[in-house]
């Protein structure tokens, strides 16, 4: 920097108008949270940020009130119950797992762990939009490897993206926006074929909705390979996104490193009182994404009778791959009372909820295509 703008730049931070923050915050996404419906929607239907349509058991409420009535304290820091509950359900060692503010925050703590600036983060795009941000935002280089032609990762380039430079690789399966999930099989000899000394996160956030037989399973991919993370969340098929709790488990090197990383008392008594009341009812719970799987399916069925071509989606949301017409049926949608999630020019991915929110999507897509044909 010059004299001068040193000059001008200590003036300002003396005057207090304008404090100065790292640079490199100019040059970073800002995450997109989906909107809801237009209010002019009748009733309105919020398909874009992959919530649940449920809404939490009737236990779950009952065991976060009561949680809710210690507010007064700080929680367990170290979410003692809820980790040896998950240990006990997941059947892995208690030493495996570190707890975090939704794997959103687990995300920034990976970075934490394993990144020096100038570190390249591989991973597929488009993916989750939180890896560019967290690998910018710490100081690494991303380097981005297409989805092949099929909307899924390119496993082959991704192994190839990786240099003596790679400190974390992001696997996202299924893959958050396109829905695809990789198979066993594959996904294993990728992993084989990575260095041992990278970190390798496996963001399972949708498996639960996965129905796959063939599916890759992070609890059973991790257990020999010290360097594999699997990152899972109670936002999702859990239904609660608004309690902000979600984990990771790895081996003691890694699950120690982010336990140290994480911020005290990050998880509040409520979030590990209702996690732990759901972990409770998961048979119920899963009853729900059985649900949730069936509308899926119907969902793409109608989809393809309509003439779009949706990949096989595992998660809890179907990818169309629209390009320039991405803005306008976003806002088609919007104008039929249902709130979607658009890309760029890439695409846009509509959650799975409640039949008639499902419903109201359909139409609307089948009158965009109608229109797009006739024009
Ligand atoms: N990973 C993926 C792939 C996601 O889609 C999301 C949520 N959109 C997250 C992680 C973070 O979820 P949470 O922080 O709510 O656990």
């Amino acid at each position: 920097m010059s004299d001068a703008r040193v000059d001008e730049a200590n003036s300002r931070a003396r005057t207090g108008r304008s404090p100065r923050l790292r640079t490199l915050l100019d040059t970073i996404p800002v995450y997109v949270p989906g909107k809801p419906a237009a209010s002019t929607g009748d009733p309105g239907w919020k398909l874009s940020s992959n919530e649940n349509p449920y809404p939490p058991l009737p236990g779950v409420l009952e065991a976060l009130a009561a949680a809710a009535g210690q507010m007064h304290r700080y929680p367990d820091m170290h979410c003692t119950e809820l980790t040896d509950r998950l240990a006990e359900h997941l059947s892995v060692p208690a030493t495996h797992i570190a707890l975090g503010t939704g794997s959103s925050g687990l995300l920034q703590q990976l970075m934490q762990i394993s990144i020096d600036p100038g570190d390249e983060v591989v991973y597929a795009w488009r993916s989750f939009e939180s890896y560019p941000i967290v690998t910018r935002l710490f100081g690494g280089r991303p380097v981005e490897v297409p989805l092949t032609g099929d909307e899924a990762h390119d496993l082959d380039a991704m192994a190839r993206a990786v240099t003596d430079r790679t400190r974390l690789v992001f696997v996202c399966t299924p893959n958050n926006p396109t829905g695809k999930a990789l198979p066993r099989d594959s996904l294993e000899t990728f992993l084989d074929r990575l260095p041992a000394d990278v970190v390798i996160v496996l963001d399972e956030a949708y498996v639960e909705f996965n129905s796959d037989p063939h599916r890759a399973d992070g609890l059973a991919l991790y257990r020999d390979r010290p360097n594999v993370v699997t990152l899972r969340t109670f936002s999702k098929a859990y239904g609660l996104a608004g309690l902000r709790v979600g984990y990771a488990v790895a081996h003691p090197p890694v699950a120690d490193a982010l336990r140290r990383t994480a911020v005290p008392f990050g998880v509040s008594s409520t979030a590990q009182s209702a996690a732990i009341a759901s972990l409770e009812r998961h048979s119920s719970l899963m009853e729900r994404v059985d649900e949730l799987v069936t509308e899926r399916g119907r969902v793409q069925e109608a989809l393809l009778e309509q003439g779009w071509t949706p990949p096989d989606s595992q998660a809890n949301f179907v990818w169309l791959r629209l390009g320039q017409q991405t803005a306008a049926f976003a806002e088609h949608c919007r104008d039929a009372g249902v709130g979607v999630r658009p890309y760029g020019e890439d695409g846009v991915r509509v959650t799975i909820g409640e039949r008639q929110a499902n419903d109201a999507v359909l139409t609307a897509a089948g009158r965009f295509r109608r229109r797009m044909s006739a024009g």
